[in-house]
């Protein structure tokens, strides 16, 4: 059988660590052309495109902050400069900040928003100059749009909101060029975000039905799926993959 995203090209930001890297490796796996993105692990990013190789798939490793606008326009450039096209975008890369209200600083507002939503706004901006009929955009946004269950999240959980609402608003105005817009909503996923042995790992077991972490493999599982041409009656949709925690 032949693979899914045989001959697509997917950019995937944020792609050296995480959720990001298992996502870039997944649809390479797939079939997909892969071009990541990383701001501080370069190394990291290498790595990926190494594991990718070996395995018979070809990736691409870009430097590019989500926060740096020109930067962000470069990456989708180059995505189809050098690997001829684009299919597939999935805005992976995110930042957290957790703090209580009246303790968080401006300039941690300002980066959260920076990554996490003008990041989003500028890359897929970009990527629709070049992604045709049968395209993708898949978000990473988190379950914490949704629920807050502990005190000190509402910053993140507000750019996620963000991410949530532009996924509707793009699904509408992308419809009628036959690309779909989808917004993946984890719940604590194993990473060095959201460590299972951190701070709030005990917490946030304890409140999913499952009584466990998330692993990014399972994420990268729905992104293939939402990627795939089975998907194509999925838009607009914000789906959770949080081990129970909003049941
Ligand atoms: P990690 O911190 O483990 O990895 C983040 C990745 O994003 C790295 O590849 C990092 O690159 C990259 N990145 C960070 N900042 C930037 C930036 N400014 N520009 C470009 N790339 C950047 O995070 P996760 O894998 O856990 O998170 C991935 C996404 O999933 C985020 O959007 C996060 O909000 C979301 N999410 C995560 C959950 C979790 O429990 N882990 C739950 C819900 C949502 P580099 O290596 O170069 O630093």
């Amino acid at each position: 059988m032949g693979k899914t995203l045989a001959g697509k090209v997917a950019l995937v930001t944020g792609g050296s660590r995480g959720l990001g890297a298992a996502i870039a490796k997944r649809l390479a796996h797939d079939g997909a052309a892969v071009a990541l993105t990383y701001t501080s692990s370069p190394q990291k990013a290498d790595e990926v495109v190494l594991a990718i190789e070996a395995a018979g798939g070809k990736a691409l490793a870009l430097a590019a902050d989500s926060a740096d606008v020109e930067a962000v326009k470069h990456a989708v450039a180059e995505t189809v400069n050098i690997l001829g096209r684009l299919d597939i975008l999935v805005n992976n890369a995110g930042v957290g900040a957790f703090a209580p209200i009246d303790q968080f600083s401006i300039d941690e507002f300002d980066r959260l928003v920076a990554v996490n939503i003008k990041g989003v706004f500028v890359a897929t901006q970009e990527a629709i100059r070049h992604i045709g009929e049968g395209g993708r955009i898949i978000m990473i946004g988190s379950v914490s749009s949704d629920s807050t269950p502990f005190a000190g999240i509402s910053v993140y959980a507000l750019t996620k909101g963000a991410v949530a609402s532009f996924t509707r608003g793009l699904a509408r105005d992308l419809a009628p060029r036959g690309i779909t817009v989808n917004n993946i909503q984890p719940g604590p996923i194993e990473t060095d975000m959201n460590p299972a042995e951190g701070d709030f790992a005990d917490g946030l077991k304890k409140i999913t039905a499952l009584g466990r972490y998330g692993q990014s493999d399972e994420v990268a599982g729905l992104v293939s799926y939402l990627a795939s041409p089975e998907a194509a009656f999925v838009t607009g949709a914000s789906l959770k993959i949080d081990g129970g925690i909003t049941a």
